[in-house]
């Protein structure tokens, strides 16, 4: 599968008048500012653009500039030219927001996920992008198009977020110049938008830490570390699903951890998994994928039907075998 270039996604832009921009469900901060970005561009291009994700906007990302533009799908498929999906590493993790599209003549693929299959008809996927808040600014500033105030700050927010606010391994000397280009063109005031990011959580977040770090487990080697959420746990707290965005960093940033996971029992009788990984020889993607999810080399997740114990069980067996194979143990 061979990318476009960004011209030639520049030209159906360009083109056409009717477009819907896409996110993957359980949206991050990537997701959805990448999602504002390219849609506020659109409209200031005087095109009609709808913003759907399955889930709507979440509450701790309700500050973005004009968040209000992104709901929730309709049911039924509405008349749109172009869908175009954001950081969404295979199409069925767009969720509802599938069938509103089903009249779309043109399928716009833009992501950073290596296990992008490149689903659709114009295809850009660039592993080497921390964040397709990145890819995105590169589209809009190769094809001259608008890029303001909101613009940038939704693109500096899906950066943030996505490298683990400039720490993660793909945040590179370009990475620093884009974000330091979004600051420049949108006036952003970064301490504002930091604040609004990583210091405005609802106490639960915390009450949530608690009770995990409750549940942590280290294997022998502490090579491994886990925690682990339950149905019961999550309804006594109170807890909505993007509290948790996150709290996995605090296992792998203990010294000797290579991997950690973090379970999540879901009401469908699956299993949740996060996982994070600190060393390359050790592919968490792969690892999820053998239990059908997917992801990045050092942060990837899945689905998995069982109950909490076994799910942790043989995904830890999983785990324990790939630690092995790298000669880690
Ligand atoms: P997180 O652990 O933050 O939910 O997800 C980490 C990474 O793994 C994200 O980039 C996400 O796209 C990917 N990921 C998480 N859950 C799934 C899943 O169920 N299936 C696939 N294919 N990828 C997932
Ligand atoms: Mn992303």
């Amino acid at each position: 599968m061979s990318n476009v270039t960004f011209e030639e996604i520049g030209k159906v832009l360009r083109d056409h008048r009717r477009f819907a921009i896409l996110g993957h469900v359980r949206p991050d901060g990537d997701a959805l500012g990448s999602q504002l970005a390219l849609a506020l561009s659109l409209q200031q291009l005087g095109k009609d653009v709808r913003v759907w994700n399955e889930d709507g906007m979440l509450e701790k990302y309700s500050f973005l500039p004009r968040a209000e533009l992104l709901t929730k799908p309709p049911s039924t498929a509405e008349d749109v030219d172009v869908a175009i999906a954001l950081d969404t590493a295979i199409q069925n993790r767009l969720g509802t927001a599938l069938a509103a599209v089903g009249k779309a003549k043109i399928w716009i693929n833009i992501d950073h996920h290596p296990s992008n299959p490149g689903y659709g008809d114009l295809v850009i996927v660039d592993p080497s992008a921390p964040a397709t808040g990145e890819i995105v600014f590169n589209l809009i500033k190769s094809q001259g198009l608008p890029l303001n105030h909101d613009i940038a700050e939704n693109l500096y927010a899906a950066i943030s977020t996505d490298t683990g606010s400039f720490q993660y391994p793909k945040t590179s000397a370009r990475t620093f110049e884009i974000a330091a280009e979004l600051v420049r063109a949108g006036d952003l005031d970064v301490g504002k938008v930091s604040q609004q990011l990583y210091e405005n959580y609802p106490r639960r977040r915390l009450e949530l830490l608690r009770e995990l770090l409750r549940t942590m487990r280290f294997s022998e080697s502490g090579r491994v570390a886990t925690f682990g959420l339950s149905l019961r746990t999550a309804g006594e707290l109170g807890v909505i699903p993007e509290d948790n965005e996150g709290l996995i960093d605090h296992l792998r940033a203990v010294r000797g951890v290579i991997v950690a996971v973090f379970f999540e029992e879901l009401p469908d009788g699956k299993v949740r998994i996060s996982m994070r990984s600190k060393d390359e020889r050790i592919d968490v993607s792969a690892i999820c994928q053998t239990f059908g999810g997917g992801g990045h080399t050092l942060a990837a997740g899945a689905r998995v039907l069982g109950t909490l114990a076994q799910v942790e069980q043989k995904v830890l067996e999983e785990i324990d075998e790939a630690v092995k194979r790298a000669g880690l143990s």
